[in-house]
């Protein structure tokens, strides 16, 4: 591909709105994320975090803007959608894994029926994903079987497994126990040295402030603030931002 060499945003977004209904909850967003740029998003709980992914990966269709990843047009009716899905990884809050396959099979099954790999191509690719999420031992468990923190690294490897040019993570430790957050933002940290690009909705101020290369604030539907973490938390511009930091940080 020559648009990301060509300096081309890995994810270039312009002008997005969404609406549910009459509600519009994106009023007007622009957001370029570089490749190997790690792009944290905060913002109260409701401001449209969430809805921002959604549209980058088509869970959700937006209303009017329009969003490229690695120079590919998401929205051009000619865009396969599960080619979308690939491009740009999702990593949920509640893990989403398949329950009724083992973590080996939630890994292998988009290689198999998404990049038509064999079965036996699938397993050594998951297996060497697992290894590097620090599960080596758990490929023929199920998912009710591991901690939330298993669980979430799964995810992150089967969403690996797909080679995306970007991963978007929406609050990936927001449902685990305390002492498991630090295993899941471990193997985030990981990807990030390894020049992932990542956008990462989270509240974990720490993970924002050492591994962000650009913090954003989204509030009432549109960027309130965004610079690198330094300039982002040592001198909050914006009144919302200064609130919001002072109940979360
Ligand atoms: P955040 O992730 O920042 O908490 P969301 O993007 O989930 O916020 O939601 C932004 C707003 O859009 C909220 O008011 C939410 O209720 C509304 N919303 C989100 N998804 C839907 C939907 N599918 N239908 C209607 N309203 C929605
Ligand atoms: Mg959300």
């Amino acid at each position: 591909m020559t648009a990301t060499k060509n300096g081309t945003p890995m994810i270039e977004i312009r002008g997005l709105h969404k609406k549910f209904g009459e509600t519009e909850v994106i009023k007007g967003i622009d957001l370029s994320v570089r490749q190997g740029e790690v792009v944290v998003i905060l913002g109260p709980s409701g401001s449209g975090k969430s809805t921002v992914l959604r549209c980058i990966n088509r869970l959700e269709e937006l209303t009017s803007g329009t969003i490229t990843v690695d120079g590919y047009d998401l929205y051009d009716t000619k865009t396969d959608i599960n080619y979308v899905r690939s491009e740009a990884g999702m990593v949920f809050q509640q893990f989403n894994l398949f329950p009724h396959l083992s973590v080996l099979q939630n890994v292998t099954t988009g290689l198999t029926k998404v990049r038509k790999k064999t079965k036996a191509e699938a397993e050594a690719i998951a297996l060497k994903l697992l290894d590097k999420v620090g599960l080596p031992d758990k490929a023929n468990n199920f998912p009710e079987q591991l901690s939330g923190g298993q669980k979430q690294r799964v995810a992150i490897a089967r969403s690996l497994a797909m080679s995306p040019k970007v991963i978007l993570f929406d609050e990936p430790t927001s449902a685990l126990d305390p002492e498991l957050v630090g295993e899941v933002l471990d193997v985030m940290k990981k990807l990030a040295t390894e020049g992932m690009t990542m956008v990462v909705v989270t509240h974990e101020m720490g993970f924002a402030r050492e591994v962000a290369d650009r913090v954003i604030f989204i509030d009432q539907g549109v960027i309130q603030e965004e610079g690198t973490p330094d300039e982002f938390f040592s001198a909050p511009k914006n009144p919302r931002l200064r609130d919001f930091l002072g109940k979360v940080v």
